[in-house]
């Protein structure tokens, strides 16, 4: 499918159907798999053969979906997972184990900096974070002879910083260890992160993905390009015998282009269970067959709410990459010339008040710990997804006090104009 263009890909990638076949990718709802010898159920057990046995490891409505996201993203092998979080979790215990260390942006998801600042510290991994805007010196010196991987988001949500690749993939690259990106707001519409030097790319397919706010999804994308084999020292779990698979080695037997993949669902998908059901699979990928159309329409109408919420007189300031005149607007050029996303910050001046009362008084954007979706929905990050992070953290995540967060959908745009005004009428 690779010859294709993306919004083709959109349509078609990951399922070919034969003659007489579904036309859509059928749903398998079906937790097991009938052999007829317990001699080829083995093969499977021993990853010898080829094929399905249980829902929980692999099931083909999955894989039909996980093809697709891997051929948007231009990669070699790709899973699906439960959730976004499961995604960023599986990401990095792939590689990290206790005594392991992870440099990360501090401008990411607030979920995701609680899961890696609290519980996976609390499983022996531990993470600095820096500044998205560090120097490359200051990047250099948050790395430790026991730093497995640097993670960042393309867009950082709901900082709206775009990822400086260059300076992440490098720094990465010169420690030998692979840079994994969140690529949720951008989706492989705006941006493939594998073109600029990223490793691994990381979804919350919950977002524009599915983009109908149907169901909660993660997908994880291998590129196949980073040489586990030339770090064996760094990368045990992948370059030498898996004692809970009779001594198989990943990258061994599966190369390259699939021993990460491979080995997340061997074990980890194996052991934590973080599986979609395969009617949210098929759900996402009825999702994925427009966004292609979505993303462009997300971000028109997102340029047109920053610009026209940037003269007002009761706002106070606006964020958003695709602006011209945004901190990251030449960044944003230069990875993602044809769009960013949809979401777009700003405040209201008065506030945190100011900004309740702008809220409340929206009629067509309803308040939703929601973003990335086909209907308008806002927040405030600092009383919901970023609540538990404290004052100093909110800042380096670049979460101000006053920031609302509004997921421009795929409405007309006048009409979301009207619903601005109208509620910013009554500040
Ligand atoms: N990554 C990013 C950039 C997100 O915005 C989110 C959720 O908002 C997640 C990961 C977590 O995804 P999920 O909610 O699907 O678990």
């Amino acid at each position: 499918m690779q010859e294709y263009h993306n919004g083709t890909q959109c349509l078609h990638a990951g399922y070919v159907p034969g003659n007489g076949e579904p036309r859509n990718i059928p749903i398998v709802q079906s937790t097991t798999f009938r052999y007829a010898s317990s001699e080829a159920m083995g093969a499977l057990f021993d990853l010898e053969a080829e094929g399905y046995f249980y829902t929980r490891l692999q099931n083909p409505t999955l894989d039909r979906v996980a093809a697709k996201i891997c051929a948007l993203e231009g990669g070699t092998a790709a899973m699906l997972t439960s959730s976004g979080q499961a995604a960023n979790f599986f990401a990095i215990f792939n590689l990290c184990s206790a005594g392991d260390h992870v440099v990360a942006s501090s401008a990411i998801y607030g979920g995701t900096f609680n899961l890696f600042s609290v519980t996976m510290r609390r499983m022996g991994i531990e993470f600095t974070f820096v500044s998205p805007d560090c120097s490359p010196e200051e990047l250099e010196a948050a790395f430790q002879p026991n730093t497995k991987a640097v993670f960042g988001e393309t867009i950082a949500n709901p900082a709206l910083i775009v990822l400086d690749f260059d300076k992440f993939a490098s720094a990465a690259h010169a420690h030998g260890v692979p840079l994994i990106v969140d690529n949720t707001f951008a989706t492989p519409i705006n941006c493939r992160p594998f073109e600029f030097g990223a490793d691994i790319v990381t979804h919350s397919t919950t977002k524009y993905m599915d983009g109908h706010a149907n169901c909660v999804g993660g997908a994880i994308v291998d590129s196949g390009k980073f040489d586990w084999t030339k770090y064996p020292d760094k990368f045990p779990g992948l370059c030498t015998p898996d004692e809970s698979y009779h001594g198989i080695t990943y990258t061994q037997r599966f190369g390259l282009a699939g021993a990460f993949i491979t080995k997340a669902t061997a074990q980890l998908m194996r052991d934590f269970g973080a599986i979609p059901a395969p009617m949210n699979a098929y759900l996402l990928n009825v999702g994925l067959e427009t966004l292609h159309l979505r993303m462009p329409r997300h971000c028109e109408n997102a340029l047109a709410v920053a610009k026209h919420v940037q003269n007002h007189p009761k706002i106070a300031w606006v964020n958003y990459p695709g602006l011209e005149g945004d901190k990251y607007h030449a960044l944003a050029q230069k990875y993602l010339p044809h769009g960013t996303c949809g979401v777009v910050t700003f405040g209201v001046k008065g506030g945190r008040k100011a900004a309740e009362t702008f809220m409340a008084g929206l009629k067509l954007a309803s308040i939703a710990t929601h973003v990335a979706d086909a209907k308008t929905c806002v927040l405030h990050p600092a009383s919901s997804t970023h609540r538990q992070l404290t004052e100093a953290e909110l800042q380096a995540a670049g979460v101000s006090p006053d920031l609302i967060r509004l997921s421009v959908g795929i409405e007309d745009v006048e009409d979301i104009l009207a619903d601005l005004d109208q509620a910013l009428a009554l500040v």
